[in-house]
C-alpha cells in the first residue's frame, strides 16, 4: 500500500505551481487558463502516479465526504421548505463502506485532509464512531465538519475524545427572526450554542461560514462579522452559488465579494492579510489592523478553480472532481461488487484525471449541476 505521505510527495516533489497556489505537478500539459476548457484528458494518457492529479498539474489532496443527503434546515437558498425526496437508504454508504473508501483515500491516493458534509453530517446516527474510525486511519488525516451546529452542543466534547479537529459552522445571521426567515426553522440559539461548545471543546479555530443574500441579510454583514470578533469566531462570507435545488440562483441577486467588502468597510477598516492562501479558498482581511481577521471566498467572482486541491465523495458514493460536475463516477457498484482496494483507487484516479479547468458558471453554456448542494456536500 503507498503511504499518503510518499504519494502526495512523488506528486509534488517535481512540481511546478498554476499560479503560485496549492499543489501542483509538471506534467507538461496547459497551466489552469482563466477561462473554460475540456482540458486534455481524453487525449493524453494518465502517467503513472499513484496521487489525485488531472491534466492541468494540480494535486488533490482534500476530500469532501457527504455523510447524508438530509438535513434539518430548510435554507431558502438552498432547498425547498416541503424538503427534498431524499437518497434511498440502501444507496447511502455504510460506515463500513465510507471508512474502506477514506482508508484508500489516505493511504493509497495522498488525500491528507478530510472534511465531512451533507445534507447535515450530524444527522448520521453514531457519528462519533465513525470519526473515531477516521481519525485512526493510516496515515492520520487532518478531520473537520462543516455542520449547521444544531444538536453540537451536547456532543463537542465527545467529538473532541473522538478526534475531530476542528468544524465550520453555517451562520446566516444573529437575529433570530432573520434566522428563522433564511432558514424556515427556529433553531438560532441551538446553532450558538453549538458553537461555544466548539471552542469550549477545543475545536479551534471555530470557522463560521455565511451566505448573504439580497434583501434578506445582507444588512446584517457587519453584525455578523463583530459576533465573531467578541467570541473569537473566523468568519467568512461564502458568494451564493448557482446550486440550490430549485435552480432559482439569479446572478443579480448574488452578493459579490466586493459587495461584501464594501459593507464591512462601513464600520471596519480591512486589510489585505499577508498570510499565504495557498490552496485555501478565502481571501482574507486583517480586520481593523488584526490580528483579527475576516475571509471572503468569491467563488464566483474571483473563482480560485487553478488552486483547487478538492476531490469529493457523495454519501452514495460518487466521485465528483467538482462542486459543479454535471458527470460523477459511481464507487459503491464497485464496493459492493467485489473490486479491489486498488481497482477502486484506479477509478478514482481517473475521474480527477478528467477534472476539468474550471466551474465555468461565468461561462455562456454553464450548466447547473443535476444534484443540488445538499446532495453533493457543501
Ligand atoms: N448542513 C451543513 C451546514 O449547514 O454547514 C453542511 C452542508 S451545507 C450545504 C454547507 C454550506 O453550504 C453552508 O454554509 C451553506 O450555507 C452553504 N450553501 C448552501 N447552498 C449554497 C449556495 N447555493 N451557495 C453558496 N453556499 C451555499
Amino acid at each position: 500500500m503507498m503511504a499518503a505521505e510518499s504519494a502526495a510527495g512523488h506528486a509534488t516533489g517535481h512540481g511546478h505551481s498554476t499560479g503560485g497556489t496549492g499543489n501542483a505537478v509538471n506534467l507538461g500539459t496547459p497551466a489552469v487558463p482563466g477561462a473554460r476548457s475540456s482540458g486534455p484528458a481524453a487525449t493524453t494518457p494518465r502517467p503513472d502516479n499513484p496521487a489525485l492529479i488531472d491534466t492541468f498539474g494540480r494535486v488533490a489532496t482534500d476530500l469532501r465526504v457527504s455523510l447524508t443527503d438530509k438535513c434539518n434546515l430548510r435554507c431558502s437558498y438552498c432547498m425547498p421548505a416541503e424538503g427534498l425526496e431524499w437518497m434511498p437508504g440502501d444507496q447511502v454508504l455504510s460506515d463500513d463502506e465510507l471508512v474502506r473508501l477514506m482508508d484508500i483515500a489516505v493511504g493509497r491516493l495522498g488525500v491528507t485532509d478530510i472534511r465531512l458534509t451533507g445534507g447535515e453530517p450530524l444527522l448520521r446516527p453514531h457519528l462519533e464512531d465513525l470519526v473515531a474510525r477516521i481519525t485512526s486511519l493510516e496515515p492520520r488525516p487532518r478531520l473537520s465538519m462543516t455542520t449547521n451546529g444544531i444538536g453540537f452542543a451536547k456532543r463537542a466534547e465527545a467529538f473532541a475524545e473522538a478526534g475531530l479537529d476542528r468544524i465550520n459552522v453555517s451562520l446566516d445571521s444573529v437575529d433570530p427572526e432573520t434566522f428563522e426567515r433564511i432558514t424556515r426553522r427556529d433553531r438560532l440559539r441551538h446553532v450558538l450554542d453549538g458553537l461555544a461548545a466548539a471552542r469550549d471543546a477545543g475545536l479551534e479555530p471555530v470557522k463560521i461560514n455565511a451566505v448573504l443574500i439580497r434583501g434578506e441579510n445582507d444588512h446584517e454583514a457587519t453584525s455578523l462579522l463583530r459576533f465573531a470578533l467578541e467570541n473569537g469566531y473566523h468568519l467568512r462570507f461564502i458568494e451564493q452559488m448557482p446550486l440550490d435545488a430549485q435552480h432559482g440562483w439569479d446572478r443579480t441577486n448574488m452578493i459579490t465579494a466586493t459587495e461584501i467588502l464594501d459593507l464591512l468597510s462601513t464600520e471596519f477598516t480591512l486589510t489585505p492579510s499577508p498570510a499565504e492562501r495557498g490552496g485555501a479558498p478565502a481571501e482574507r482581511w486583517l480586520v481593523d489592523g488584526g490580528p483579527a481577521e475576516v475571509g471572503v471566498i468569491p467563488s464566483v467572482t474571483r473563482p480560485f478553480c487553478a488552486a483547487c486541491e478538492r476531490t469529493r465523495l457523495t454519501a452514495d458514493g460518487a466521485v465528483r472532481s467538482c462542486l459543479f460536475s454535471t458527470d460523477e463516477t459511481d464507487l459503491r457498484m464497485l464496493l459492493r461488487g467485489g473490486a479491489s482496494d486498488e481497482d477502486i483507487a484506479n477509478v478514482w484516479r481517473d475521474t480527477m484525471w478528467g477534472k476539468l479547468a474550471g466551474h465555468e458558471i461565468n461561462e455562456a453554456g454553464f450548466a447547473q449541476p443535476l444534484r443540488p448542494m445538499s446532495s453533493i456536500g457543501g
